[in-house]
């Protein structure tokens, strides 16, 4: 080889080197020129310029997958801080990366969701917990305002919690009664024919007993409780212990016993009296009758031939002999209204068409007018019912003002009563003595102005109270009184039921 070849040799093995050796470096800018010779260095250098492509094109590859995954990293990193608002970038590749781009896409997806269903579930729970935290309190609340006393126990009897009221009621405070045995502390005793075993038993299939026993501890006396005992459960049911409501019910049931007493008592002497009412009101009839006949025979026969003091004398007699027999016989009217009549549908239209013809001819005297609409047909005795509108009519007309008495009558239904209202235009009654119109023989007025007995609205407000009802006046003097009574609208029911 001459030495221009071989110097031409060498440089182009120095160029080749060179390139290798940026290649090395990754530095693929520079092509090996080749010298057209078509001899083995060209062949070389034809093999290491596509050696240079490819690992060009490598090296592009594996910068853009550099970056993806730089990008890939960086996504991830926002995972660590949960923000999931920027995406991966997916290429055109539909390599791995991209793969695992969409994956993490889709996981960013799932996560945010994830994690906003935790964060309302979260706020839920926070709301569900200061809810339950404020029920408790309310249930504290209740638990240590309630007049019940309240206590708790595990199965085997250990008192678990002790309310207020238990407190006052046994006479002892929260903190000595936890974790004692109920039946060391408070001493029960069955009322007698009910036995612990019945109420064990009723416990134990019903899960739940009330009924009333005695209790006392040291320092309190035996005291009537009407308890609510149960079973305490956790969630899936099963008996953990006991709940026990107790509620000292003896001055209660004093009471009753006071009232149910004195009822009874009331109730005796009411029937004594009416029946002395009665027997004497019908047995002095019959003497009164005579007296009355004979006096009336005295008159007759003596009244000229007797001075003027005697005919005065006769005729006091005669008078006081027709009152008292009005009076008794008023009494009588008024003991017979409790005597039992029973109760049948009426039409108070037909009841108040025949009170205006008993008192026709007062109605006609007195030039009255009376009126009433749509009255109700009432379950009721028909013959008090009818005897009640006749006093109240007839007083009505006889307390008349200087005008002609008018006279309304209504009524209307509020829950399960009929309220009535007899309206009149007459002298009216001071409101002092509203109340005291109703007691049997008080009167207002004398007889002289007013004749009467004094029975009439006692008689009302029997016949009234036997109808479950209550009669009240409201009134003005000189502008008239309204009589209102009221009738269950129900009363079938009830006596059905009695
Ligand atoms: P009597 O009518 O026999 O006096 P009552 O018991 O019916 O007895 O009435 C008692 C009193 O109530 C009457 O004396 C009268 O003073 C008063 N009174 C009753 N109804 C009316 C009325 N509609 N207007 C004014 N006063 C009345």
């Amino acid at each position: 080889m001459s030495p221009k070849n071989r110097n031409k040799l060498s440089e182009s093995l120095e160029s080749i080197r060179e390139q290798i050796l940026k290649l090395s470096v990754s530095d693929y800018t520079k092509r090996l020129t080749i010298s057209g010779d078509n001899d083995d260095l060209d062949s070389i250098c034809i093999a290491l310029n596509s050696l240079a492509d490819v690992h060009e094109s490598k090296e592009i590859k594996r910068r853009k997958d550099k970056q993806r995954l730089n990008n890939i990293l960086e996504i991830l990193l926002d995972y660590s801080v949960m923000d999931f608002s920027r995406k991966a970038e997916i290429g055109h590749e539909g390599d791995e990366f991209d793969a695992l781009a969409a994956g993490l896409n889709m996981l960013a997806q799932e996560l945010e969701y994830a994690i906003s269903s935790q964060n309302k579930f979260a706020k839920e729970l926070i709301k569900a917990n200061s809810d339950l935290a404020e029920n408790n309190e309310k249930i504290f609340a209740v638990f240590n305002n309630t007049p019940d006393a309240i206590m708790t126990t595990d199965l085997s009897y250990q008192i678990t919690e002790w309310n207020k009221a238990a407190e006052q009621m046994y006479g002892y405070t929260r903190e000595e009664a936890i974790g004692k045995k109920a039946d060391k502390i408070i001493f029960s005793e069955p009322i007698p024919p009910h036995t612990f075993e019945e109420s064990r038993k009723e416990m134990r299939t019903k899960g739940i007993w009330r009924g009333e026993l005695w209790q006392s501890t040291p320092t309190r006396e035996k005291m009537l409780i009407y308890t609510v005992s149960s079973y305490l459960r956790n969630a899936d049911g099963v008996p953990i212990g006991f709940l026990g409501v107790n509620r000292d019910i003896t001055r209660m049931r004093k009471t009753e016993e006071d009232i149910l007493h004195k009822t009874e008592e009331l109730k005796r002497s009411n029937t004594e009296l009416e029946q002395f009412a009665y027997v004497a009101s019908h047995d002095l009839q019959e003497p009164l009758r005579m007296i009355t006949s004979y006096v009336q025979l005295l008159e007759k026969q003596y009244k000229d031939k007797l001075d003027e003091n005697a005919n005065e004398f006769i005729n006091f007699a005669v008078d006081g002999a027709s009152r008292m027999q009005t009076l008794i016989y008023s009494l009588l009217e008024y003991s017979r209204i409790n005597r039992i009549q029973p109760f049948e549908w009426t039409n108070l239209d037909e009841t108040l068409n025949e009170v205006l013809k008993d008192l026709k001819v007062t109605i006609k005297e007195t030039n009255a007018k009376i009126i009433w609409d749509n009255l109700p047909m009432v379950f009721a005795d028909k013959v008090l019912i009818g005897q009640l509108f006749f006093n109240l009519i007839a007083n009505a007309i006889k307390f008349r003002s200087a005008d002609p008495p008018e006279i309304d009558i209504k009524c209307e239904k509020r829950d399960n009563e009929f309220i009535f209202a007899v309206k009149d235009n007459g002298i009216g009654i001071k409101k002092e003595y509203a109340d005291k119109i109703f007691v049997i023989f008080q009167r207002l007025h004398s007889k002289d102005k007013y004749p009467g007995t004094g029975i009439g609205l006692s008689i009302c407000k029997k016949i009234i109270e036997r109808h479950e009802g209550r009669i009240w006046v409201e009134s003005e003097i000189g502008k008239g009184s309204t009589f209102f009574f009221t009738i269950k609208s129900n009363l079938i029911n009830r006596v059905k039921h009695n």
